[in-house]
């Protein structure tokens, strides 16, 4: 049996786009619908407060980027019998506004993250514009504010987190991207987050057209589907609808710990 109990994946806010904007060459369904959801996750297991992945992001970045929260995040943690103010570690897989928005929503929280992200973040690198647009000062500014107060453990490429939850570096989408590899009753689970914005990414084999390095973000993707013993059903992308759809869900939660009771290649 894994060490993990539980991995619920909380949707709380939704885009609808085309097909065209989620890949970095022209697709033939272009045209087509292909709208994101957005999520945090949490990883239970027993005996421990649960970890929370990623923080999502309020709606001030939702009014200015114009996305649509579904749920805010404190009400969608709280429907998944979370308590915030009990959460003592959050795993950052990295640091765009949709991942690293909400840190104020955690106070008592120690927040992991990539010691590369962070560098980034507050690097040279900011000052290209197109660069920047996936990043928001504030959350940064709120992550270095959390270091100063000796809540920020830095992480340097793979490592356990704890028993039956590994860190894996795999960079591309951004310089510190961190899967997040949990070895559930049923297998491990990847939690890649932007390394597979959609299954769709990987079974194409083209990524979202945002990165900082194309040739790295490839390798991200091959890297995340054998964390999962390249079974689709093992990983979990950090967008796709397809994960409320096909696992086990209620109230847009979904139990990913679970088989899914569609497997995922069926729906593509
Ligand atoms: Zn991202
Ligand atoms: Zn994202």
């Amino acid at each position: 049996m894994g060490a993990v109990t539980a991995i619920q994946a909380i949707r709380y806010a939704r885009h609808e786009r085309k097909a065209a904007e989620n890949f970095t060459t022209p697709v033939d369904d272009h045209d087509l619908p292909m709208p994101l959801d957005y999520y945090v996750w949490a990883i239970h297991r027993d005996g421990h407060p649960p970890v929370i992945v990623d923080t999502g992001f309020g709606a001030a970045a939702a009014a200015a980027r114009g996305r649509e929260i579904t749920r805010p995040i404190r009400k969608g943690l709280r429907d998944a019998g979370i308590d915030r103010l009990g959460v003592t570690d959050v795993i950052l897989t990295h640091l765009h506004y949709d991942h690293a928005g909400g840190l104020t929503d955690f106070p008592n929280a120690r927040f992991h993250v990539q010691d590369a992200e962070l560098a980034f973040a507050t690097s040279r690198h900011v000052c290209d514009h197109e660069t920047r647009a996936p990043f928001d000062g504030e959350p940064v500014a709120e992550l270095v504010r959390r270091l100063y107060a000796d809540q920020v453990v830095f992480h340097d490429g793979d490592e356990d987190y704890a028993p039956g939850i590994g860190l894996r570096l795999v960079a591309g989408h951004t310089a510190g991207l961190q899967a997040v590899v949990c070895e559930t009753e049923r297998g491990a689970v990847v939690l890649a987050s932007d390394a597979a914005h959609l299954y769709a990414n990987l079974t194409r084999r083209v990524p979202f057209p945002i990165f900082i390095d194309e040739a790295q973000y490839v390798r991200a993707q091959e890297r995340v589907l054998a964390l999962a013993g390249g079974s689709l059903d093992h990983l979990i992308p950090g967008h796709d609808p397809l994960v409320l759809a096909c696992f086990p869900s209620e109230n847009d939660i979904a139990r990913v710990d679970l088989a899914p009771h569609t497997p995922i290649t069926e729906m593509l």
